[in-house]
């Protein structure tokens, strides 16, 4: 284990604290150059978003918005759309019927309606996993869990995993793909499998927030996964923007499903739960030009992304496991715990990655989430952690 001199020492104490009163989410980029004094931090690996595509979403945003100011004043001034008019933009280019598609002001917000809403008793989710689908859920249902294993890479192994929705009789079911925290990932051959024998579960969550990270049959083409929705009544597809799109700071997510839920949400709320610079994104995404902007960033990221496994997997000290998004699973083999090693390579070399020490599921062994960032950074990345075992 490397040393740490009595700034870095102080540093690394500063960001434990903090972690400690952060809950099941890491302290945002802001928090902790807030609270953290003398701290720099180089890179952000910590947060999953593809930060090519942020560059364009701003470039586009100076030259169509600020630079004309009419457009700009329209957008704060007045409401945004409601929720069937901005999902009646959006059916276009999902091909999906526009009365099947639901808002969000994030998925997260999703998230929360339907776990909320349409959870009844039991929901049945894999662990590790994005921690809000158990702790939104509402008094009295119970949660199990199905433990994805090391020795499987975390891979879901389906059959065990059908067995124990047919024993528990689970109302309801989480699916992440690809997963986070470790980019495992399901084909849509998979998926028809698995939605073939679990017609008897009230609903099924397809949580598919990284899905444009994953290669599909045709390489770089975009896994299109929606048309599943019409063949298996019981499946909700969750989709985020704020990742491959880099936009978390605007709040963009659509989820697909059966038209009477959409009506059930829509009947409580979420009239006007989007907002101007949200919905002037997605309008930007329904065009031919930005799309094709887009999948040349989508591309170069991926192409980044790869090359930062390769650099990772030369790493002897660490296991990286394979991944379909936009992050890596790291197992730390050597000399640290997950937080030590976090908060090491913080301190010492300003990059910011997600110590894994509070996940259900992966609590023995260590490990840290790294995510992809640019193809200069993530060389920076490597030879850092490189320089953690010296
Ligand atoms: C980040 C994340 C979300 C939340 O996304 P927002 O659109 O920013 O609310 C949902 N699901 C998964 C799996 C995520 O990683």
């Amino acid at each position: 284990m490397i040393s740490l001199n009595t700034l870095q020492t102080e540093i690394y104490n500063e960001i434990l604290n903090l972690k400690m009163e952060s809950g099941s989410h890491s302290p945002s980029l802001s928090m902790i150059k807030s609270r953290v004094s003398n701290l720099h931090i180089k890179i952000d690996a910590c947060f999953l978003s593809n930060p090519y595509a942020t560059d364009l979403f701003i470039n586009k945003l100076k030259e169509e918005l600020l630079d004309k100011n009419f457009l700009l004043r329209d957008i704060l001034e007045y409401y945004p759309s409601q929720n069937k008019s901005i999902a009646n933009g959006l059916s276009k280019i999902l091909n999906v019927p526009s009365n099947q598609i639901f808002i969000g002001n994030g998925a997260i917000e999703i998230i929360q309606a339907i776990v909320q809403k349409f959870v009844k008793k039991k929901i049945l989710i894999n662990i590790p996993t994005f921690s809000s689908y158990y702790e939104f859920v509402n008094d009295g249902v119970e949660v199990i869990y199905n433990k994805l294993n090391k020795e499987d890479n975390f891979c879901l192994d389906t059959n065990a995993f059908l067995k124990k929705c047919e024993m528990e009789k689970p109302d309801t079911i989480v699916l992440i793909n690809p997963n986070n925290p470790d980019g495992g990932y399901l084909s849509t051959d998979t998926l028809i499998k698995l939605l073939d024998n679990l017609k008897f579960v009230d609903n099924i969550i397809l949580d598919e927030s990284f899905i444009h990270f994953a290669l599909g049959r045709n390489e770089y083409e975009i896994v299109d996964n929606s048309f599943l929705v019409n063949k298996y009544s019981n499946l909700i597809i969750i989709k985020s923007m704020s990742k491959d799109f880099g936009i978390a700071g605007i709040r963009v997510g659509y989820s697909i499903m059966q038209e009477d839920k959409v009506n059930k949400l829509l009947k409580n709320g979420y009239l006007w739960n989007s907002n101007g610079l949200a919905e002037y994104f997605l309008n930007l995404y329904l065009k031919n030009d930005f799309q094709k902007n887009y999948l040349e960033e989508r591309k170069k990221y991926m192409e980044g992304t790869s090359q930062l496994f390769q650099l990772l997997l030369q790493n002897k000290n660490i296991k990286v496991y394979p991944s379909s998004a936009n992050f890596f699973l790291i197992e730390i083999l050597n000399s640290y715990t997950s937080d030590q090693f976090a908060f090491t390579l913080l301190a010492k070399e300003g990059i910011y990655t997600r110590t894994c020490s509070d996940k259900l599921g992966l609590q023995e062994g260590n490990y840290i989430r790294l995510s992809s960032r640019r193809i200069n950074e993530n060389k920076i990345i490597a030879s850092a952690i490189e320089n953690m075992f010296k």
